[in-house]
């Protein structure tokens, strides 16, 4: 590639809503541009990197015998009532109408169609273990499209989707996955962690995150450095069920008790947005000072409300846009029955111990102590104040699996997803085979994705400069680029950065020929920005000694090389 014939074009300035380095560093080198919040044109620098990724993902699952199809990214809404998740999905779910009125999806990922094409398609034992995976773009209406690819609302995943005869030979199918993924990680050059995750809404115990250790990461994931032990910390909050809400903490902790000996979750909320009509959520206690004999209550708000006078106002004033949550909405909100929660009916002066706007939450955890009846803790989502993360590790240490010793805290970067489904998706789309002795059985699942575009965000968090981006050779757009002094001006200089990029095209190497006409000084800072790992600068000063320099992006200094040995070197 000939940079002049290419499409180059740096800015000096990331957009001022550009918060982390991967989006301002991306879109300084003109790797993408944005087209609406949290929707991106790939640039042809971006395009190959992506594909990088892609590459190296598709290599993976084909090697651990995934077989690669492509579903539609406008689904019929009908699969989705089928499912449930048109009902359940919430605010994420991109939803739109045809010409005929009829309703179709945006996907935000594909279990419902892969089901309906293993029902369609998978008749007998005889036919199984299959997996399907596909590379394709997603759309999620996210709440807060907000850090450039990290977090878009169109994005690209791959998504994998295992059928098996049992459970066990589905455990196989899933350890293949998660094997398979610590390749892939480990191939595209990132230091990550695999961690146990929340099962969410589906429940078991089988499932696990990818996490890209980096400081921006919007997830915390506590560790054992003796141990295998490594979770993402909602799970371990889910466990322990850790107050955290920054100043409510203190009277939380007050009526808490982290080390009760049984909490159960009497209610979660887990990316599912509450009702529209729900404002914000109050956590209420009738007795702060005496958690045993207090009971405590869970409100939902309607309007925008002065705590104070929910706090006076012995709440009964149920038409007055606040009352207490009843059981049918709680259930309907959160999916779970409250039955730890304080009797509905109850009238007294209450404390407010904490209150979260809706809006603003993206996961809501809310325990109690099943034996004394009081409350134990509340997760209200992932905007953890950082000083209370020091105090998480003495409460997650008392995770049963964590089998002792002290854990450390690290952010994370979700990039993959492994999950083991059962028969969640095969029951609700009725996807059978025929067993052996000729009787119908229910498939069993995992589905497995990998955020492709997400990853070329956080390999940029992971490793970059004041100079710019430092990209593992693995996914870097070039491999290398040759920057010849004076291109224009000396036939020397010309005919030896020519010879080398044919050679080094030849040899199979990604190489970008820089023959624009800049100064040298934009050249260095283009390519130092974009990333490219290895750099050649050819000049008639060195080839006079016959040598040229060649610079690897994190060295500090070139090496000097006789022309003569400047391919080997480079290779
Ligand atoms: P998050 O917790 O970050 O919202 P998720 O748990 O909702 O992610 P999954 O449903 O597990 O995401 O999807 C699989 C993968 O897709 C994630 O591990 C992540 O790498 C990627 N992904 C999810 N949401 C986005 C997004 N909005 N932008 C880019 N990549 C995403
Ligand atoms: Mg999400
Ligand atoms: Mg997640
Ligand atoms: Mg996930």
């Amino acid at each position: 590639m000939h940079a002049s014939k290419y499409h180059i074009n740096t800015l000096k300035e990331a957009p001022a809503e550009a918060e982390v380095k991967s989006h301002q560093l991306m879109t300084r080198a003109g790797m993408i541009r944005k087209a609406a919040g949290g929707i991106y044109t790939y640039m042809p620098l971006g395009l190959r990197i992506l594909r990088k990724i892609e590459n190296i993902v598709r290599e993976e699952m084909d090697k651990a015998g995934a077989i690669e199809l492509l579903m539609p990214v406008v689904q019929p809404a009908e699969l989705w009532v089928e499912s449930g998740r048109w009902e359940q999905y919430g605010a994420e779910l991109l939803r739109i109408k045809d010409r005929h009125q009829r309703d179709f999806v945006l996907q935000p990922t594909s279990e419902e169609v892969i089901t309906d094409i293993a029902r369609n398609e998978i008749h007998s034992w005889r036919q199984l273990p299959l997996n399907f995976y596909h590379i394709q773009t997603k759309f999620r209406d996210e709440r807060r499209p907000r850090f450039g690819l990290m977090r878009g609302r169109e994005f690209t995943m791959k998504d994998a989707y295992s059928f098996d005869r049992d459970e066990a030979s589905a455990q196989s199918s899933y350890d293949a996955m998660y094997d398979a993924y610590m390749r892939i990680f480990t191939r595209l050059g990132l230091t990550f962690r695999a961690v146990a995750a929340d099962t969410g809404s589906i429940g078991g115990s089988r499932s696990h995150e990818f996490q890209v250790i980096a400081d921006t990461g919007e997830d915390l994931i506590v560790y054992n450095p003796d141990t295998q032990y490594a979770a993402n910390i909602e799970l371990a909050e889910a466990a322990c069920l850790i107050p955290q809400r920054g100043a409510a903490t203190d009277a939380l902790n007050k009526t808490s008790t982290p080390d009760a000996p049984k909490c159960e979750l009497v209610a979660q909320q887990l990316g599912k947005p509450l009702s529209d009509t729900v404002k914000s959520i109050v956590l209420a206690t009738d007795n702060p000072d005496d958690p045993a004999q207090a009971t405590i209550w869970l409100l939902l708000l309607r309007g925008d409300h002065d705590l104070n006078e929910v706090k006076t106002s012995k709440l009964e004033g149920f038409e007055n846009g606040y009352r207490f949550a009843t059981e049918a909405e709680i259930l309907d909100s959160f999916g779970c029955v409250p039955g730890y929660l304080g009797p509905i009916n109850t009238i007294k002066p209450v404390t407010i111990i904490a209150d979260r706007t809706v809006a603003n939450m993206s996961n809501f955890i809310c325990g109690a102590n099943t034996e004394g009846f009081h409350y134990t803790g509340v997760n209200w989502g992932r905007d953890l104040p950082e000083a209370k993360v020091a105090d998480l590790r003495n409460v997650v240490a008392g995770d049963p699996a964590n089998d002792g010793g002290q854990l450390a805290i690290q952010r994370g970067i979700e990039v993959g997803h492994v999950f083991f489904l059962g028969d969640k998706y095969s029951k609700a789309l009725n996807a059978t085979f025929l067993e052996t002795d000729g009787k119908p059985a229910l498939l069993q699942m995992g589905c497995y994705g990998i955020g492709i575009s997400r990853i070329a965000a956080a390999a940029i968090e992971q490793c970059h400069d004041e100079k710019g981006i430092i990209w593992p050779k693995s996914i870097a757009p070039f491999e290398l680029v040759i920057c010849p002094m004076g291109w224009h001006k000396s036939e020397t200089v010309r005919n030896t950065a020519e010879t080398l990029y044919q050679e080094l095209k030849a040899q199979g190497v990604e190489v970008m020929l820089d023959d624009r006409d800049v100064r040298p000084g934009i050249m260095f800072a283009d390519w130092e920005l974009i990333g490219v790992p290895l750099r050649i600068t050819i000049g008639d000063r060195g080839l006079k000694d016959g040598i040229v320099e060649i610079q690897a992006r994190r060295q500090e200094a070139a090496d000097k090389v006789a022309v003569a040995d400047a391919l080997q070197h480079a290779l």
